[in-house]
């Protein structure tokens, strides 16, 4: 599509995806809405940085979702299937475009203003997964326009809860901190919409102090199914810490983390893992495509959990009911299966 709202689409979903410490694998989503009801929002298992005027992204009629998530009962048994069942209605079929899924995210783009940036942020994280996070976030955003959610399950119920919280408000808030999960920005233009993204880390990062650049993911294709991390952050993590990826299922900061991490280490089906840790060097036993979601992710992960130890912050784990949800979500599953 040639509109100039898939060009902006296509700007933030690339301003988004540029650096890891923002979208790490295919996390985050983006969306336009480009007139009274249609919105295009990222696809279900594609990656932001590969959003294109033909890829990445379907069409929704988000009127749609918006009535629906506004008077839509939570509680009611049927609510995850019957609101699955909306989205998939409310997609517009547009020629040229390949037959995706929205992402399941997509719900509370609809409830939300024109542009919606939603990264999964190691700054907005480290307040997102401590206890102290949402002292601090009010301290810094007094003059931000911005919403602190509990953690709530993504998709369907995470929507719902955001729709009421507007009604409430009476008013669409710029920022949306949720916890154990990252950061939604929304704006009336993009370049306002890329701004709060940016305003929004960098006051975290003033604020904690960091001033180093992320650490960078350093991969060596050793064949087409192992791929060995040489990236020196990850290494030194284990220096001074248990000789082992035990640690991931103690520590759960966000879903994704279980997606693409944990999922790849302790599978289901209790098959071998396809992260092995030896002589101090993570090994990854799948295709570099696969091993670079993996790795985006570990560094993100050990990021966070380094920052919030550093700065005596107090972590705050998914507990296993809200582990367990991602852990059986259908579309999840979908979501992975895409990047393999
Ligand atoms: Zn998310």
């Amino acid at each position: 599509m040639k509109e100039q709202g898939i060009q902006e689409l296509i700007q933030i979903s690339h301003y988004a995806a540029a650096d890891i410490a923002y979208i790490q694998g295919g996390g985050g989503n983006t969306s336009v809405k480009l007139d009274e009801h249609r919105m295009a929002v990222k696809a279900s298992g594609c990656k932001l940085s590969d959003m294109g005027e033909t890829e990445g992204y379907v069409v929704v009629d988000y009127k749609l979702i918006k009535d629906y998530f506004n008077d839509a009962n939570p509680d009611n048994a049927q609510f995850e299937i019957e609101s699955a069942q909306v989205l998939k209605d409310a997609i517009v079929t547009i020629e040229g475009l390949k037959e995706l899924r929205p992402s399941v995210e997509a719900g509370f783009h609809s409830v939300l203003k024109k542009y919606v940036i939603h990264t999964h942020s190691v700054y907005a994280n480290i307040l997102c997964c401590s206890a102290e996070g949402k002292g601090i976030a009010k301290k810094l955003f007094v003059d931000t326009s911005y919403l602190w959610l509990s953690y709530v399950n993504p998709g369907a119920v995470l929507t719902s809860v955001i729709a009421k919280e507007i009604q409430k408000l009476g008013k669409v808030p710029d920022v949306i901190f949720m916890e154990n999960h990252g950061v939604i920005v929304t704006a009336q233009t993009s370049p306002v919409a890329i701004e709060l993204h940016e305003m929004v880390n960098n006051k975290i990062k003033e604020y904690l102090n960091i001033t180093e650049p992320f650490p960078e993911v350093s991969l060596e294709v050793i064949n087409e199914q192992q791929v060995v991390s040489h990236s020196s952050y990850i290494s030194d993590y284990f220096v001074g810490h248990a000789q082992s990826l035990e640690f991931i299922r103690e520590k759960v900061l966000y879903p994704d983390q279980l997606v693409y991490l944990n999922n790849s280490v302790y599978k289901k089906d209790g098959s071998a893992s396809n992260i092995i840790f030896k002589n101090n060097k993570v090994a990854y036993i799948t295709s570099l495509k696969q091993a670079r979601v993996n790795e985006e992710t570990l560094i993100a992960y050990l990021y966070v959990l380094n920052l919030i130890e550093e700065k005596q912050l107090t972590l705050v784990s998914m507990t296993h009911e809200q582990q367990a949800f991602i852990l059986g979500w259908e579309s999840e599953a979908y979501r992975k299966s895409m990047l393999k």
